[in-house]
């Protein structure tokens, strides 16, 4: 299996900025739908910020690469979304200290650590209709990047029946059914980046 260094993180991060570039205007309209209409916006200023400072100043190793993403997602993010995968990508950048390079398996073992702090962090558990939904099954198959990619596509197709219990959406009820979670789609497109990232 290959081992990753901090130039596997960057190209992850900066292909997750480009996508969600891309998809800003989608995320915030589904953000409309069901929230206050700024996760594209909310996103799109974090992970910009995310690329100038790992190009400004390239961290060594994959662990300090994802603490530094992390706190300037926290640094440059107002919404529930930037602490949430601020605390994503700090968690799994402590866990995995200072190693140059890391397996894959250990750096799956790392995002699964990091999502479970968004987790405590938020109080949401699957089927909440949040990040969550995309990110837990994805992370739960990792290292195997095809079948993650696949599981965080559906885990956030999954979310359009489910009535929200976590976020501004649930504050709509029955009536956030119907509805893509805007952080389930933002997930999906950091694992397919990853999932990109991992096969180039
Ligand atoms: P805000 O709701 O503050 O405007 P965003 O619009 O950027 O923030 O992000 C909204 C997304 O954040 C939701 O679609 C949901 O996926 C996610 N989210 C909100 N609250 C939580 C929570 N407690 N746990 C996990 N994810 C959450
Ligand atoms: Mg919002
Ligand atoms: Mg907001």
């Amino acid at each position: 299996m290959a081992r990753r260094d901090a130039e596997f993180i960057r190209r992850w991060l900066g292909a997750a900025a480009e996508a969600i570039t891309r998809d800003a205007s989608r995320l915030t309209e589904l953000d409309s739908a069901i929230g206050d209409a700024d996760h594209g916006s909310n996103m799109r200023r974090g992970f910009t910020a995310v690329v100038a400072a790992l190009t400004e100043e390239p961290p060594p190793d994959p662990g300090h690469t994802l603490l530094v993403a992390g706190r300037t997602l926290i640094s440059t993010v107002g919404g529930a979304s930037g602490p949430l995968y601020g605390t994503l990508l700090r968690g799994a950048g402590k866990a995995l200290g200072d190693e140059q390079t890391v397996a894959d398996e250990r750096l799956a073992e790392a995002l699964r650590a990091g999502v479970d702090s968004v987790a405590r962090l938020g109080g949401a558990a699957a089927g909440d209709k949040t990040m969550l939904d995309a990110l837990l099954p994805a992370v739960a198959v990792l290292p195997d990047y095809a079948a993650a990619r696949q599981a965080a596509e559906e885990g956030a197709k999954a979310t359009v029946p489910l009535r929200a219990r976590k976020g501004r959406a649930s504050y709509l009820g029955e009536r956030s059914m119907g509805h893509l979670d805007p952080g389930a789609a933002s997930s999906a497109l950091l694992v397919v980046a990853l999932a990109e990232t991992a096969a180039a």
